[in-house]
């Protein structure tokens, strides 16, 4: 049966209307949004030492607070996690902080803290709700079950008491949050105790085999980040004959040693020869596992995870296993706050736009192609050209630079619609060179077909700047799926460095001002490993996403990649 409930339709309804509303005169709403939050916070430690002075119009909020970083709040957000949640309240928010977030942090190597109050809680409300409202549209789901591929971090507590995890783990911990998911999505095949169970190898495992056993029941397939969903089905791949012999037998593989999770499979899993049987017959039915997600999850409407930015090199091999199940970019946010909700889900992946909801947060843009480096509002940004987002928070954050690079593609009523260009510090520069991830990603996209024309495909990469020989270089880091000829690297090779086009790049390279890029094949397992490190240091498997870029502070990251490379190979291009 489809979601079709006179309720559940007109609560739909309402949302979308909520939303053209608010879209409407999005300078007003900017400006009452940005009133409020310094009415409520104006007499905080933190904004109080710029002379606000009560006042909070834009220009004044322009004039006098500075456009900052993370390291320069560091010391706020320190204190705060040193106070906890009985002494925070007026140093950067006037209610207080309940739990510190960690933000994935990948290209440095160390997760940062961000504060997290239960405004962000609402935010997300309205994000998922207005987003599910448009998808609901275009994709209607039945009743059934969502196959999540969702992972709880370790959590801890800082030295005042709070608590510290992912953003996301502390959204699963709230109750009201739980009703708004429970409003909008269908309920995770998996119990809790797979989601919270703290090992993710046992967890993934887990999640395929209930995944599995509602097969039929499977309305929609999603994560946070597609890398999870691309990682869960390389993983089912290789373990599937496991999970069906669990099936047929009826008793989870001795190999999940968690007790909480084995008492609660224990009550889904009962003896199901023909289920395992229907099971074994498809993925044997399959080619190279095209079409697994219809093959195996037949009421399926759609994939759901972000897809933009870092994720974009996974969405072939997404389509892959999708065959025709549509593909739906989720929304723009991140552990500071979220910016925009995707309110076109019918467009592919690669040209998914995220319409800034002008409520949950103050928005300015700083241009990338002018001098002045003066932020524009909201409603000043213009289409074609690319930014710098900076954002002011329900949860503290002032005038803050997200270090993200978006470019204004459209607009929608009056709200711009944005597409993720990359992160903004991730570049390979060495002279007059400036690449991004985005040129990186290119580059690789390029180099990776002519590895598939010898049937090998490239699981993940990263890169970073050999400097400590002259003259410095690209170092590009590749996991492939199998092991590619001396002649196929070096043509690969080859390739990466003739196509990062950057002029600065393509000049230095021709004096050897820059040396001859250096590609290096990583033993298979590789990036496993990466992951295995960034879960070890609290992050969840979920927000993951591969550095592009290893900088040199990430020392434990560089000694993964170099302890596994089995292969290495020098341009000869130019
Ligand atoms: P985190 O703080 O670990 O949650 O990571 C947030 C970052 O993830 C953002 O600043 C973006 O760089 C990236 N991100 C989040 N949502 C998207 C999206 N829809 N498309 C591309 N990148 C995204």
């Amino acid at each position: 049966m489809l979601l079709e409930t006179m309720q559940e339709r007109v609560e739909l309804e309402a949302v979308v209307e909520e939303f053209e509303w608010l879209t409407k005169d999005v300078g007003r709403v900017q400006r009452e949004t940005l009133q409020k939050i310094l009415e409520q916070n104006g007499a905080t430690e933190y904004l109080s030492q710029w002379g606000l002075n009560g006042r909070t119009d834009p220009d004044t909020y322009k004039a006098c607070v500075p456009v900052v970083t993370h390291a320069d709040i560091e010391p706020f957000i320190r204190r705060i996690a040193d106070a906890g949640i009985l002494h925070n309240s007026s140093i950067i928010t006037a209610k207080p902080i309940t739990a510190m977030s960690l933000s994935s942090g990948t290209t440095e190597g160390k997760p940062k803290y961000l504060p997290f109050n239960e405004d962000l809680v609402e935010n997300t409300t309205q994000v998922y709700k207005t987003s599910f409202a448009f998808r609901n549209r275009e994709y209607p789901i039945g009743n059934g079950k969502a196959l999540q591929f969702i992972y709880s971090s370790k959590q801890f507590t800082t030295k005042g008491g709070l608590r510290a995890g992912t953003a996301t783990t502390h959204l699963f911990n709230s109750v009201d949050f739980k009703q708004t998911l429970r409003a909008t999505q269908r309920p995770c095949c998996s119990p809790d105790e797979v989601i919270f169970g703290g090992n993710y190898h046992h967890s993934l495992y887990c999640h395929l085999l209930c995944g599995l056993i509602f097969r039929h029941q499977i309305q929609l397939i999603s994560s946070t980040f597609a890398h999870s969903i691309v990682h869960a089905f390389r993983t089912f791949e290789q373990i599937w004959h496991h999970l069906v012999a669990d099936i047929r037998r009826g008793s989870l593989s001795s190999r999940i040693t968690s007790a909480p999770i084995r008492s609660a499979m224990a009550k889904l899993l009962m003896p199901d020869p023909d289920l395992a049987d229907a099971i074994h017959q498809k993925c044997l039915s399959l080619s190279n596992w095209y079409g697994l997600i219809p093959a195996l999850f037949p009421n399926v409407k759609y994939v759901y995870g972000i897809m933009t930015g870092s994720m974009e090199p996974y969405i072939k091999k997404l389509r892959h296993y999708a065959a025709e199940i549509p593909l739906v970019s989720a929304d723009y946010g991140a552990s500071e706050g979220w910016i925009g909700v995707n309110v076109n889900p019918k467009s592919p992946p690669e040209e998914a736009t995220f319409a800034v909801l002008p409520n949950i947060g103050y928005f300015e843009f700083i241009p990338l192609d002018s001098g002045s480096g003066e932020a524009v509002g909201l409603t000043e940004v213009e289409i074609g050209k690319e930014y710098e987002v900076v954002t002011t928070s329900f949860a503290g954050l002032y005038r803050y630079k997200l270090g993200d690079v978006v470019r204004v593609a459209g607009f929608r009523k009056g709200t711009p619609e944005l597409r993720f260009v990359c992160r903004r510090n991730v570049v390979l520069s060495i002279n007059l060179d400036k690449n991004t991830e985005r040129d990186l990603q290119a580059s690789v996209e390029a180099a990776a077909k002519v590895a598939a024309a010898d049937k090998v495909e490239v699981v993940d990469y990263t890169s970073c700047v050999e400097a400590s020989t002259e003259p410095a270089r690209y170092v590009v880091f590749w996991e492939m799926s199998g092991g590619a000829s001396d002649e196929v690297v070096e043509e690969c090779c080859n390739c990466l460095d003739r196509s990062f086009e950057d002029p600065g790049y393509v000049s230095m390279r021709r004096i050897h001002g820059i040396g001859a890029l250096e590609l290096r094949i990583l033993k298979r397992g590789t990036f496993q490993k990466v992951m295995d490190h960034f879960v070890g240091m609290g992050g969840a498997v979920s927000q993951f996403k591969t550095p592009r870029c290893v900088g040199p502070a990430n020392g434990k990251l560089m000694q993964i990649l170099a302890a596994n490379v089995v292969k290495t190979c020098f341009s000869t291009a130019y």
